[in-house]
């Protein structure tokens, strides 16, 4: 395991007001690694620019220019966190033989990469870093946060409590990633998919050291919405259940006042149109739900992800 290369990849949208400071801190962070021999030579962090509006890409070059453990690439337009995550780990990958992403405010410990390596070192392909504590957060942020998770993972969509985008990613688990072909990506979602050896590491979540979020509160409402719609079809299979029990309902009082008409108690009129009504909206319900299940089917084929990512094989050479 020594002399392991390891690649930081940190998006970046706007971040020249932070950007000076977290290559300060990335650089002297790969040095103690590497002197340490717990990272190999030619480590290296590599800044994605995600179309920026600001000097964000002026000072990737400069950096670049001066200091030989930075690298960057910039894309051709905003594309948003995740895209530019991905860019930068596909990147990576073809690079190094172990990658970690964190954001580019520094609201993540990067002494949490000690941690990380430690335990990829004994074999863990994926390490994801969980925050310990949400005091910096408002109630409110705590609140729904907490209630974004457990909605998201009744909608069938399975994701680590209180990880964000922190985590180490081995090269072959990169190879498996790079094998999920979706346009809408949620990585959080995606990548437990991958499976292999998993850890989790916590640290402290810090405040943004500089300049202002990028996530106000409608992307983060999209970002959940993608997140639900781009990884299950489960919300479609609500629909369907939801139908089948009305239908079912209706058509149990239908039969209970049909009864009861022919035992001569007949009922009024608007209870036998309530009924009908009832009857046929659930029908309508569970049409629209089935439709949608041979939909969310050829969503999911259209998708074309891997069914399956060989983690060990045990066979003996040929010959
Ligand atoms: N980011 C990006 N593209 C975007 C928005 C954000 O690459 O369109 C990057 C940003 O530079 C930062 C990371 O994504 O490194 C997380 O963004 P931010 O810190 O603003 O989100 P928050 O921590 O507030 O959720
Ligand atoms: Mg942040």
């Amino acid at each position: 395991m020594e002399g392991q290369k390891l690649y930081v990849v940190v998006p970046c949208y706007n971040e020249e007001e932070v950007l000076p400071e977290t290559v300060r801190r990335l650089t002297e962070k790969l040095r103690s690694l590497m002197d340490r021999g717990l990272a190999g030579p030619g480590s290296r962090m590599l800044l994605v620019d995600d179309g920026s509006r600001d000097r964000t890409w002026e000072l990737i070059q400069g950096f670049h220019r001066e200091n030989p453990l930075v690298e960057g690439v910039k894309l051709s337009h905003n594309r948003g966190h995740q895209n530019a995550l991905l860019a930068g780990l596909m990147t990576a990958r073809e690079l190094c033989d172990v990658s970690i992403s964190m954001d580019a405010d520094l609201q993540d410990d990067i002494d949490a990469i000690d941690a990380m390596l430690e335990k990829y070192r004994e074999g863990c392909d994926i390490v994801y870093g969980v925050r310990n504590n949400r005091d910096t957060d408002t109630a409110f942020k705590r609140g729904t946060a907490l209630a974004f998770y457990r909605f998201m993972s009744a909608m069938g969509a399975d994701t680590v409590y209180n990880h964000a985008d922190y985590r180490l990613m081995s090269r072959r688990a990169l190879d498996g990633l790079a094998q999920y072909r979706e346009v809408n990506l949620f990585l959080r979602g995606l990548v437990p998919m991958i499976g292999y050896r998993t850890a989790t590491v916590e640290y402290r979540r810090g405040e943004r050291f500089a300049g202002e979020s990028k996530y106000p509160l409608s992307k983060m409402l999209n970002f959940a919405i993608d997140g639900i719609t781009s990884l299950s079809v489960r919300p479609i299979r609500v629909m369907t259940l939801l139908g089948g029990l009305l239908f079912g309902g209706g058509c149990l009082w239908l039969l209970v006042l049909l009864v009861l008409f022919c035992l001569g108690r007949g009922a009024q009129g608007v209870t036998w149109a309530v009924a009908s009504v009832w009857t046929a909206a659930g029908l309508n319900l569970l049409g629209l739900g089935l439709i949608g299940e041979y939909l969310g089917k050829i969503y999911l084929e259209t998708k074309a992800r891997p069914r399956y990512l060989i983690e060990t094989a045990l066979l003996h050479e040929a010959g």
